[in-house]
């Protein structure tokens, strides 16, 4: 099949990992591309005006990778290296993600290629509104809803959700997640992914053997995701010995400051130039000895450059496709590294996200414990299925994760059949 469209190393990644699932669980080819191919794709210019008078013209995606279970489901990146291929990958774990942790969803993901930081609130606004209105036909609480990725937040997720009820002429809630509570947002969803690594890291420190009081962490990416998680491990006793974010990283091997680490980030808007640590790069900071390390910023960060070198006992994806396929042969050979692959590790989110939308359309809304208490009933049925299922057939943690999820999806287009 003509890959063309979607050709990135991104997809191509994604793609690899499938075949190489799909041939362990003997899929039949035909079935194959059925499962892999995104089912859409929107791409959209989104015109808007800048405060100097010009107009801009930015590109927008929006992938909906397969609708065989239920609406579509995943984040809205906004970054200057997002294309139409980095989306269909992300889509395509989202469906994958989802399957895994059993919620009625297939996987989606959008962007638009642009620098948020460059933008004032103004610009942020109006192009964050385009882009919706431009998305309207593909988008809605039944269809594909949207939720937070790098670069956006509860402010965009709420400019969208009004920019769609405004057409529809009534508050549609449940068209994202991830919104302001105060907007029929969750309790507890802003901190949902990074609480999600934060538990399931304490849980392979159990299946480990590894007591938290004296263990570390080194964490790249300190943004809503790498910062949560670092918070909520510290509360686990761990030390937070390193951080970073895209303008670099600091290092303290007796432990981070976090609350005076957080005053710096709000003050600074970066980690970096934090007293009482030393710079690091982010090519070094993956090399710090650790007990645990989570990648929480992009894509393909542990490479075969750099697999052999990494120096942790758990490897916690906070982000979505960290590692190469290429590493991950290179992890096969390293049994002391015990992977919480992507999908897993980072699924607090989408969790939160359809306990999110599940409030909306009731119109009923649940407190913080129930919402942690069902997060947490969730992650650990994952977890352990996705061990056991590792255990049994002697694949790593990501081969099973996502054997499970493909499974599922697999068997549930073979039984709905194929129309017409
Ligand atoms: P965010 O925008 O809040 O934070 C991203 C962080 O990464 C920022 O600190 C940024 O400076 C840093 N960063 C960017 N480029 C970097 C680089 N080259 N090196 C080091 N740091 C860099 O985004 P987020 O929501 O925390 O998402 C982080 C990752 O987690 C992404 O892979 C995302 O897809 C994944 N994820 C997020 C959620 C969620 O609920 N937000 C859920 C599941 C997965």
């Amino acid at each position: 099949m003509n890959l063309h469209l979607y050709d990135s190393p991104t997809f191509r990644m994604a793609c690899q990992q499938f075949d190489l699932v799909a041939d362990f669980m003997n899929i039949p080819e035909a079935a194959r591309e059925r499962l892999k191919m995104p089912k859409r794709a929107l791409s959209v210019a989104v015109p808007v005006r800048m405060d100097d008078g010009s107009v801009k013209v930015f590109m927008g995606y929006r992938v909906q990778h397969h609708l065989t279970l239920g609406p579509t489901k995943g984040g809205i990146r906004f970054h200057p290296d997002v294309t139409v291929g980095e989306v269909a990958a992300l889509a395509m774990w989202m469906s994958w993600k989802c399957a895994l942790v059993g919620l009625p969803y297939g996987g989606a993901k959008g962007g638009v290629a642009c620098d948020p930081r460059s933008l004032s609130a103004g610009e942020l606004e109006r192009l964050t509104r385009r882009y919706t209105q431009e998305l309207i036909p593909v988008i809605g609480p039944q269809v594909d809803i949207p939720a937070p990725d790098v670069g956006t937040n509860e402010q965009v997720m709420a400019w969208i959700m009004d920019t769609y009820s405004l057409q529809m002429g009534h508050a549609v809630p449940g068209v994202v997640t991830g919104k302001p509570v105060l907007l029929g947002g969750s309790l507890g969803r802003r901190e949902a992914t990074g609480r999600g690594v934060a538990y399931l890291v304490s849980r392979a420190m159990d299946t480990l053997g590894i007591p938290a009081q004296g263990a570390t962490a080194v964490i790249q990416g300190y943004g809503n995701v790498g910062s949560v998680a670092a918070v909520s491990m510290a509360k686990q006793g761990i030390r937070i010995i390193a951080v970073s974010d895209a303008f670099g990283g600091i290092h303290n091997p007796a432990g981070l400051d976090l609350n005076r680490l957080n005053e710096h980030v709000a003050a600074k808007g970066t980690v970096t130039g934090f007293p009482e640590s030393e710079a690091v790069t982010n090519a070094e900071l993956l090399l710090l000895p650790c007990d645990v390390l989570v990648p929480a910023a992009l894509e393909r960060q542990i490479t075969e450059e750099n697999a052999a070198r990494i120096r942790c006992r758990i490897l916690a994806e906070g982000a979505n496709g960290p590692t190469t396929p290429e590493a991950d042969a290179i992890l096969a050979q390293r049994p002391e590294i015990f992977v919480l692959p992507d999908i897993l590790c980072n699924s607090g989110g989408v969790i939160v996200s359809y306990f999110e939308w599940v409030q909306d359309l009731q119109s009923f809304f649940w407190s913080e414990g129930e919402v942690l208490d069902k997060l947490f009933r969730l992650l650990e049925q994952a977890y352990m299925q996705t061990l056991n299922h590792a255990r049994k057939n002697g694949v790593s943690m990501r081969f099973s994760a996502l054997s499970l999820g493909i499974r599922k999806v697999h068997e549930a287009k073979s039984i709905r059949g194929l129309y017409p």
